[in-house]
């Protein structure tokens, strides 16, 4: 063997080797980016009679946690009469803020309010869940980014009701009280925009477990896509239209799901609600959805829930 020969092949061994090295370095970086979870911020806190929050965030985490994509932190504004001065939290660290919150006044400093607008406006994400579009009634901004709320004095002030009829979105400037709901029963959701990433592969109805079913939202709807809507029974206090449930806003570079379901652990359990709130929190943070559509997810006639959920009822 000469000399030559093995420096050839003691050069050949060292670009093998670091061909090698290259790939393993340029895979751990894919990976690492796959993996990197996306930073959510659960905004809750400030009892009111309605809605019990602290029930409500562990569910809410619980959801988020299972499909290993989200890194959940929980905020919780000071309590009723608390000091808001300090209160600022840092919401450029997070790709999307998932509100629960509501309040039977409003408490928010203008600079928090401010701050909010900013992070939004420059790209932020915003998910409403249930009783969230209750607040803030006049707080002009915050009513944009959701598009529509109800009750806490709403009226045609606060922009008209926004509803189906005959297949057909409807703008109400009727006067009348924005927000109501029926007793608590299961009811039938159906896509009305089964092209948005969020919908994309659901069945065209299914039947969701038993829930308030909101009726008679009002406010600007701007930039306003509607998903989802449920019929309104009359039989149940209902309006006799088909409801939007599931909708979705732009707000300057922000996305914003608005997610009227989930009273309480009974309707969370709903495989629906679990589904939609992994797939909406993720498109209001990056406008894409990657999550699949789980075979238990319910059909028109039968619900599917998760028993583990409806127990912490
Ligand atoms: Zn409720």
């Amino acid at each position: 063997m000469s000399y030559k020969g093995s420096s050839r092949k003691t050069k050949l061994f060292m670009k093998k080797l670091s061909i090698a090295f290259c790939t393993i370095i340029f895979l751990s970086i894919l990976s690492v980016k796959a993996q990197n979870p996306i930073r959510v911020m659960i905004l809750d806190g400030e009892m009111n009679p309605y809605h019990r929050w602290d029930l409500v965030t562990p569910i809410l985490k619980k959801i988020l946690d299972e499909p290993k994509k989200f890194n959940t932190d929980i905020v919780t504004t000071p309590p009723e009469n608390g000091d808001f001065s300090d209160f600022m939290p840092k919401f450029t660290d997070y790709q999307v803020v998932v509100l629960n919150y509501d309040a039977p006044t409003d408490r928010w400093p203008e600079a928090l309010k401010k701050s909010f607008e900013q992070y939004m406006l420059n790209g932020g994400g915003l998910v409403t869940i249930h009783g969230a579009n209750n607040s803030f009634p006049e707080w002009e901004e915050f009513n944009k980014m959701i598009g529509v709320g109800g009750w806490r004095g709403r009226n045609e002030k606060s922009g008209p009701y926004w509803y189906y009829h005959e297949g057909k979105l409807v703008t109400d400037p009727k006067p009348g009280n924005a927000g109501s709901h029926g007793s608590r029963l299961p009811f039938q959701m159906k896509v009305v925009n089964s092209n948005h990433p969020i919908t994309k592969g659901l069945p065209s109805v299914w039947m969701h477990q038993s829930d308030e079913l909101y009726a008679q939202l009002r406010g600007p709807g701007e930039n306003m896509s509607v998903l989802v809507t449920a019929y309104s029974d009359k039989s149940n206090k209902g309006t006799g239209y088909d409801e939007p449930q599931l909708m979705v806003i732009s707000y300057g570079e922000g996305r914003v799901f608005h997610y009227a379901p989930g009273h309480d652990a009974t309707s969370m359990s709903s495989i629906d609600y679990v589904v939609l709130l992994q797939r909406g929190t993720e498109w209001a943070a990056t406008g894409e959805v990657t999550q699949k559509v789980p075979d238990n997810y319910p059909d028109a006639n039968t619900v599917s829930y998760r028993p583990d959920i409806a127990a912490t009822d």
